[in-house]
């Protein structure tokens, strides 16, 4: 098996200026793709972009929840599906939206071309369903391109090394459409999806959540592994080493939504706090009689993002890891034979900002605020622009909306 660590500066295949147009990259989402009509609406805005002088590659994932029912399938025949075939099998999704919207594009009489992942160029690496992206070959886009077509390539997908389909994780369209922007030499990677931006929490908890006009990619990244989930954590990474400028926005209005940019840019607002992300759920392992690099060179053998690491005493380790590397977790502690536990009743509360690092006091102001409603915080880790809580899942929505107010994020 081979590993990408680091997803490498794709090969700039041609000059995008050289070709007298601007590039655009336009990714949208499952729910922007849900149903045919909808796959119409997304076909009239690339045909607009193409219209306003764009040279247009479009990212479609696949419609509404066909992924999660192709894993269900999987599920039904198989407790642990072969990786090559889930591969094959939830790849296809994204080949069926893009295909469809290709001929709803001919119809608005422009040309299109679909592609799969491995026609687009998309070079991964061996590790079927959690593949890294090794390698851009850009020709065959550029020169659809040229010949004046809009290109669509499914996202989430690639082709290995070893010239097996492969995924790139769960919500991969967004990796596909960055490293396509980087690769291609895009001004903007377009986001499109189910709302306006980028919140300063969750909306459907803090009905005066606002809409953030720009964030840094450090403040966005900390709010994708924090649980926002408008974007995939990898992609906003990639993005930011590769200098792709990333644009939220919705799919259903023509409202500016939030610019992902660099520190410098002009567009950010400069504020101390920017946003409370939190999940639900975020399991806690407690690992005793193993040393910490053995425990984490494991995990990492295994592809587990481990978030929260504590070493309690010198032969006790807790941490925690996303919902979705749960099972891969349990069985990797099951097979050290060491003694270990898990809990999965906390949640996790996060205060994001890049200006927390030059503003003390805002710990002791989170740590009063989920005081004063009666939350106990279990764990807490932090980092220069970030303060995370885990708390009782129960308390979560009720410590998100505490310190949306307490930090006046409403108004900022
Ligand atoms: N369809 C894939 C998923 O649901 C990829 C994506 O939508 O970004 O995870
Ligand atoms: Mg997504």
């Amino acid at each position: 098996m081979t590993t990408t660590h680091y997803e490498a500066v794709p090969e700039v295949a041609s000059d995008a200026q050289a070709r007298g147009r601007d590039l655009v990259v336009m990714k949208f989402g499952g729910s922007s793709v849900g149903d045919t009509q909808k796959i119409k609406d997304v076909a009239h805005r690339l045909v607009a972009a193409r219209e306003a002088g764009y040279r247009v590659v479009g990212v479609l994932s696949a419609m509404g929840h066909t992924t999660d029912e192709l894993i269900r399938l999987a599920r039904e025949v198989s407790a642990r599906p072969n990786p090559r075939e889930y591969d094959m099998l939830v790849s296809t999704g994204e080949r069926i939206s893009n295909a469809l919207c290709a001929m709803a594009i001919y119809d608005l009489g422009h040309e299109a071309v679909s592609l799969t992942g491995s026609q687009a160029g998309i070079v991964t690496d061996t590790v079927h369903g959690k593949a890294k992206i090794a390698e851009v070959r850009g020709q065959r886009i550029n020169d659809a391109l040229d010949d004046e077509k809009i290109v669509l390539v499914a996202g989430f997908q690639g082709v290995s090394s070893a010239n097996e389909v492969t995924t790139l994780g769960r919500g991969g369209s967004d990796m596909t459409a960055a490293a396509l922007a980087a690769a291609l030499g895009a001004t903007v990677c377009e986001i499109y999806t189910d709302v306006e931006g980028v919140f300063t929490a969750d909306p459907r908890i803090v009905p005066n959540a606002r809409k953030l006009k720009a964030l840094t990619y450090e403040e966005m990244l900390e709010l994708a592994a924090s649980g926002a989930k408008v974007l995939q954590l990898r992609s906003v990474e990639f993005a930011r080493n590769h200098d792709v400028r990333l644009h939220v926005r919705s799919t259903f209005s023509q409202a500016e939504g939030t610019w992902i940019v660099d520190e410098e840019d002009p567009v950010l607002e400069k504020a101390i706090i920017s946003g409370v992300a939190h999940t639900d759920c975020e399991p806690l392992f407690r690992a005793r009689e193993i040393d910490a690099a053995k425990l984490f060179a494991q995990l990492a053998g295994v592809s587990v993002n481990v978030d929260t690491i504590l070493q309690v005493s010198s032969d006790e380790i807790v941490f925690s890891a996303p919902l979705e590397d749960r099972e891969t977790c349990e069985q990797l502690l099951g097979s050290l034979g060491i003694e270990w536990s898990m809990r999965d009743d906390l949640g996790k509360v996060s205060l994001i900002g890049a200006g927390m690092k030059s503003h003390p006091g805002i710990a002791a102001k989170t740590f009063a605020t989920l005081e004063g409603i009666g939350v106990e915080s279990k764990v807490i880790s932090t980092s220069p622009i970030k303060i995370a809580c885990h708390v009782a899942t129960a308390d979560v929505s009720r410590s998100v909306a505490a310190l949306h107010d307490a930090f006046e994020l409403e108004t900022a």
